[in-house]
């Protein structure tokens, strides 16, 4: 090849979208032809021969290509939204109307010079999203299906016909069946609330069913609701800094923090010291001072081994358990009941607790309860007793023996002595008399909390156990110290804003469920175990019959129509073969709308097409930090996509359009005594004309919240804002200038009442339910049985962000490429398996089959995979929850027990998978 035709191949035309687009596309199909490689192209070819790049190379444009990714026309502010908890600030550079690359922002305000910043923060998923956004995993028009669900055939549709077809059915529904068969399912507001809020508003207005996700994703730790009163409260994570004992508890923050772990490991320089508690030698554990192997699914024995031993060793706070926690209360002998007013005096309250007061040798109403009118915890002089049996007279006049919830505890966790928590934890005891010690004395120490210790059945236990040791230890609601749990972003620091704008007419108004609930009951799941005695059934039904849960559709229907957006509900779907072969069935309607094919997408009916997170405008905000940011509409967004907000819009619109056709009557919703008139839906749904754009709405919820009054969506293009307020409805501590959120200090320093039953850290919940199960208080309780060999673990990986990524060409080559089991080389010696053989993991439920890599660092007894693959990634059968089923916890179904109720991502059965046991043998492939 000469120069000449060098030249002749250089493009002709300047660097454009529409050719860059085009050039991807035709090279994706050249390499797609069979038997046309790279090795058989001409150039190559002059590479490997007579290489003279400077004068026979034959097209040299490629290399302007490159160079030309240094130079461009625009630089948009933008994040990602995939549940990562980062909420990281990017620029997005363009030219020519292309996303080229991005860029981490360098500008989070600093919050005081001592601690490490937040700049520049991202991982290696967010710097590759640009190749994502032109992948051709990419969907670019609204598509019907043909085949049958699953199988990916399609035809591409209009978006009026497929809108049309949505609409009119979603209306079907709400005429024939009633407006709760109609369901929709999004998570996460805080990643990106205005396009949550499209949805919900639809929701909202058409009387639809809301989903929860929290709790489902076993995400939620309902140890807080439960001790707290509270959905989730955690320390911005440049608060790790501040601290001197950091406990990786579950956390493996190196893979799932990843912009957030320097905090934690530069806290050493600062003196702190850190545990890791992992079954598997893990990429944080690494970093450790000390580290324990611990056997999986006791970390709650080993919690409560190390309060005794704090208990029995002095190493607890007194001042601080007599005057934040319920350790003081008074709990009758007979009953196991907290005394109340109403046992003392005919008339009294429910809601009123006492203590002893050793100075005045009596029991005292506690302040600061439910029913009490002192609105503060302080004790006023008064000095409760921790220990000890008193006598009280009761309203009938007879006496009563009562003792403290801290006596109660002693005797509960007597039995957990150093050397049964070692055997069962396959921990060295001397080890853990050095942890409970340091636990002790260095102050102020923090628990980072996460999904490997969350994920169980019995979460609840495991985390009021842990909630448990750093009240022991007064550490809760201190700079550097507490529990503190980062799994999924659900921290939403606008609240009050969001809240108005995503359920206009009140949240009051809206038909909200717990997921985990309604997937197991809409489905043909059946958790074989019983609970003293009972099947789950039977606690449903009570818990539904006393108003304690909410469960929609009513009367026995079934749900209809499933409408999904930023969220893969089918891919993380406990039971997932289980609702597909019963819940799936049911639906006769399945929107999925997304940028990309994934599961969920694949097995609906109707998929329309969504705007990537750098083709809209909306804002970000995460529990790790206390700044907003926006995301950008670097480009307008791709081929036939569209935002979420214009989705939701043309839905509404063509809603509205068929119901003026068709003349519909407006609809009676008995439910709310709510006339419903879907021929004004778009009205409605704009806020009566006020709101037609995202950018609008942005700026609705940042006026409408203490945390961002002021702020409008143009000056956050510009840097992070750091909040400038905390509105005590939604908020425990204020936020400060200078220095790193903590929650809890309106509690420790003011003195105001927890937002519990008894105005206090509450340990002792005595619910009829928890008495009767014996989880009245901490306890620990073994994973629920399952007759396999192997924990089946799928945590949270280092490649992608749940499923987002897993399918990313660069995230690929940093693995092996598809879905791989991790096992200890013992587990695999004994099953005669080698590296990279395919095997087959099975149970009772389903089974799977993919490749197996041998790790020294896994723990034996236990496998795991990493979560979020695709069904159509790699594996040759099945998928990684195949294996898996929904289990209802009963205690998680109580309600109307003071602090415990329903409320959606707050209260509610969690969906959790960690007690899954398996087998694994070698597959035949
Ligand atoms: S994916 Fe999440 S953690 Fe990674 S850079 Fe983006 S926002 Fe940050």
């Amino acid at each position: 090849m000469n120069e000449k035709k060098s030249d002749k191949n250089k493009p002709e035309k300047p660097f454009s979208r529409r050719n860059f687009i085009q050039a991807a596309a035709m090279t994706a199909a050249t390499l797609a032809i069979p038997g046309c490689s790279r090795k058989e192209k001409p150039v190559l070819t002059t590479l490997t021969g007579d290489f003279d790049p400077l004068r026979s190379y034959p097209y040299r444009g490629w290399e302007d290509f490159y160079r030309k990714i240094w130079t461009w026309d625009k630089v948009v502010r933008s994040t990602h939204s995939a549940n990562c908890t980062g909420s990281c600030s990017w620029k997005v550079y363009v030219r020519n109307g292309v996303m080229v690359r991005e860029e981490q922002a360098a500008d989070y305000p600093r919050i005081n010079a001592d601690l490490p910043d937040y700049s520049p923060r991202g991982c290696q998923k967010g710097g590759c999203f640009t190749e994502y956004v032109y992948s051709p995993q990419r969907l670019r028009y609204p598509l019907i299906r043909t085949g049958e669900r699953g199988e990916g055939k399609w035809r591409r549709a209009t978006w009026d016909q497929a809108l049309t077809m949505v609409a009119e059915k979603l209306l079907d529904n709400i005429y024939n069946y009633g407006p709760d068969t109609n369901s929709f399912f999004s998570v996460i507001p805080a990643m990106s609330p205005v396009s949550f809020c499209a949805g919900s508003r639809l929701a909202h207005y058409i009387g639809g069913v809301f989903l929860s996700f929290y709790d489902w994703y076993c995400d939620l730790p309902p140890g807080e609701p439960l001790t707290w009163g509270v959905q989730t409260e955690s320390c911005e994570c440049a608060d790790w800094f501040n601290s001197k004992y950091i406990v990786l508890w579950g956390s493996n923050i190196s893979q799932t923090r990843i912009p957030d772990a320097h905090f934690a490991y530069e806290a050493r320089y600062n003196g702190a010291k850190i545990v890791c508690f992992s079954p598997d030698y893990n990429s944080s554990a690494i970093h450790a001072d000390l580290y324990f192997r611990i056997n999986p699914g006791t970390d709650g024995i080993l919690a409560l081994g190390v309060a005794k031993l704090l208990i029995d060793q002095n190493l607890i706070d007194v001042p601080y358990v007599k005057e934040q926690t319920d350790m003081p209360l008074l709990v009758l002998s007979g009953t196991n009941r907290f005394l109340r007013e109403s046992d003392l005096k005919n008339g009294g309250k429910e809601d009123i607790f006492y203590f002893w007061d050793t100075k005045q040798q009596r029991a005292v109403p506690t302040p600061g309860s439910m029913g009490s009118e002192q609105k503060t915890i302080q004790l006023n002089g008064a000095d409760p007793a921790l220990t000890g049996t008193f006598h009280v007279q009761l309203a009938d006049g007879k006496t009563a023996e009562v003792t403290t919830v801290f006596e109660l505890l002693k005797k509960e966790i007597v039995g957990y002595t150093v050397d049964k928590v070692a055997v069962r934890t396959g921990l060295p005891a001397n080890e853990i008399e050095l942890f409970a010690k340091e636990l002790g004395t260095r102050k102020p120490a923090m628990i980072i909390h996460g999904a490997g210790t969350n994920h169980w059945f019995h979460n609840d236990l495991t985390n009021r156990s842990f909630i448990l040791l750093v009240a022991l230890t007064g550490n809760t609601g201190k700079n550097g110290g507490g529990f503190n749990h980062y799994v999924g972003q659900e921290r939403l620091w606008p609240e009050q804003g969001f809240f108005k704008f995503a359920f206009p007419e009140t949240r009051k108004k809206q038909r909200f469920q717990n997921t985990t609930l309604w997937s197991y009951v809409h489905s043909t799941n059946k958790d074989p175990h019983l609970y003293n005695g009972k099947k789950i059934e039977w606690y449903i039904q009570e818990s539904v019959k006393n108003g304690w849960m909410p469960l929609w559709p009513k009367d026995g229907k079934k749900p209809r129509a499933f409408i999904v957006w930023r969220a893969n509900y089918l891919n993380q779907a406990k039971g997932n073969e289980i609702l597909e072969s019963s819940l799936w069935k049911d639906l006769d309607l399945i929107v999925d709308i997304n940028y990309r094919m994934d599961t969920t997408a694949l097995y609906s009916d109707v998929v329309l097409p969504a705007a990537s997170y750098y083709e809209k405008v909306d804002i970000n905000s995460t529990d790790c930090h206390s700044y907003i940011h926006p995301f950008g509409k670097a480009c307008e967004p791709l081929f036939e996509s569209k935002t979420d907000w214009d989705i939701f819009h043309a839905l509404a619109e063509k809603m509205a359009e068929v119901a003026t056709k068709k003349g519909l009557k407006p609809f009676h919703d008995e439910v709310f005594d709510w006339n419903r008139d879907f021929t004004q839906l778009v009205h409605d749904w704009t806020g009566k004309g006020a709101i037609q754009s995202d950018e609008q709405a942005v700026n609705f919820i940042l006026g409408n919240a203490e945390e961002t009054k002021g702020m409008t969506y143009q000056q956050l293009q510009e840097k992070p804002k750091r909040f400038i307020a905390t509105d005590p409805e939604s908020w425990n501590s204020d936020i400060e200038e200078g220095v790193a959120y903590t929650p809890f200090k309106h509690q420790l320093k003011k003195k105001r009442p927890w937002r519990t039953l008894t105005g206090r850290q509450q340990f002792y919940i005595d619910h009829p339910w928890y008495i009767e199960l014996g989880e009245q208080l901490p306890t620990f309780k073994e994973p629920v049985e399952e007759k396999y060999p192997l924990f089946w673990n799928t945590p949270h990986g280092r490649w992608s962000i749940h499923s987002t990524w897993r399918d990313h060409r660069a995230m690929l080559r940093l693995q092996r490429g598809g879905p791989i089991v991790y096992m200890h080389p013992d587990d695999a010696r004994k099953r005669g398996l080698q590296d990279n053989d395919w095997v087959r993991i099975h149970n009772e439920v389903g089974h799977c089959v993919c490749r197996l890599q041998i790790l020294p660092g896994e723990k034996p007894g236990r496998i795991t995979m990493y979560h979020g693959w695709e069904k159509y990634l790699g594996f040759k059968e099945g998928g990684w929850q195949s294996l898996t089923y929904i289990k209802i916890k009963p205690t998680q179904l109580i309600g109307k027990y003071g602090h415990v109720n329903f409320r959606l991502n707050y209260w509610g059965p969690t969906g959790n998978n960690r007690d899954i046991k398996v087998d694994v043998e070698k597959a035949k492939v």
